[in-house]
């Protein structure tokens, strides 16, 4: 599963149910395969989650792993299940179908292998961007926006480059790092990592809100109504 998305879900459910003042009615638990979901945010961004957990009084159910879902209940590899009115799963070590019945090339995993400049494996017109690619780096890496922002950027001008028949190519994988503002519902968590360190900011109120702000100028942004801010 997708750790970073998974608890800004949750964290986001739990504020929303919390606001319309019915969170007493309901059950919530985060189940995840891994031991301690999170920690490729880093250390110090685990003992701010365990926080943000005990507060919520969100249950957790870690360590086992999913071997399928019913339509009521999570199943285990210990045959145990976790009943639930609602699973919510944020798949993030599947490729997408659709590329299983095309020919390109894929990991074991599903997703799209490609070299260090978006180009797909062995076909040499052929460019792969964002959370479809087979992403390499450290093992803490995560897929993010930013990245397949990033990535897009690139192919574009390693396309330009080689139609010019010039040499020059720009890589995604030196400028790979964590860098997400985790919104909760009610603030949020500012979280980078990158080769030398990693560190978590909580950002209560204000953090939601940058968030929420973030969201517009993206969109606007990516439709030309509001012009790019040097940097971002
Ligand atoms: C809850 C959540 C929170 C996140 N928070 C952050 C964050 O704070 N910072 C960050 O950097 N990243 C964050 N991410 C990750 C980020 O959203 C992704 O890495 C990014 O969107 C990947 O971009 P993409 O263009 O590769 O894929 P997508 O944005 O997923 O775009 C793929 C598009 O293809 C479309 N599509 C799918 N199938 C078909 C089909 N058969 N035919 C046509 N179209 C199709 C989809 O509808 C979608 O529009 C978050 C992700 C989630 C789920």
């Amino acid at each position: 599963m997708r750790g970073g998305p998974g608890f800004e879900l949750m964290f986001n459910i739990h504020n929303l149910l919390k606001r319309k003042n019915i969170r007493q009615n309901f059950e919530l638990i985060f189940f995840a395969p891994m031991e301690e979901p999170g920690a490729r945010m880093g250390k110090g961004a685990l003992p701010m989650l365990n926080k943000l957990f005990d507060r919520y009084k969100i249950e957790k159910c870690f360590g086992k792993k999913i071997t399928g879902f019913e339509s009521r209940s999570v199943v285990f590899e210990d045959e145990s299940k976790l009943d639930a009115d609602l699973i919510l799963f944020i798949p993030a070590s599947a490729g997408h179908s659709v590329l299983q019945s095309s020919d390109l090339p894929l990991t074991e995993a599903g997703f799209i292998q490609i070299d260090n400049f978006c180009q797909v494996c062995g076909l040499p017109d052929v460019y792969a961007i964002g959370d479809i690619a087979a992403i390499e780096g450290p093992d803490w890496i995560a897929k993010q926006g930013h990245i397949a922002e990033l990535m897009g950027r690139n192919a574009a001008y390693n396309i330009v480059e080689i139609e010019k028949g010039s040499a020059k190519r720009k890589g995604y994988q030196e400028h790979l790092n964590i860098l997400c503002v985790m919104d909760t519902g009610d603030g949020a968590a500012f979280v980078f990592r990158n080769d030398k360190k990693s560190f978590l900011i909580p950002m209560p109120i204000v953090g939601h809100w940058m968030k929420k702000g973030w969201g517009i100028y993206s969109k606007l942004t990516k439709v030309g109504k509001f012009p790019h801010l040097p940097g971002m």
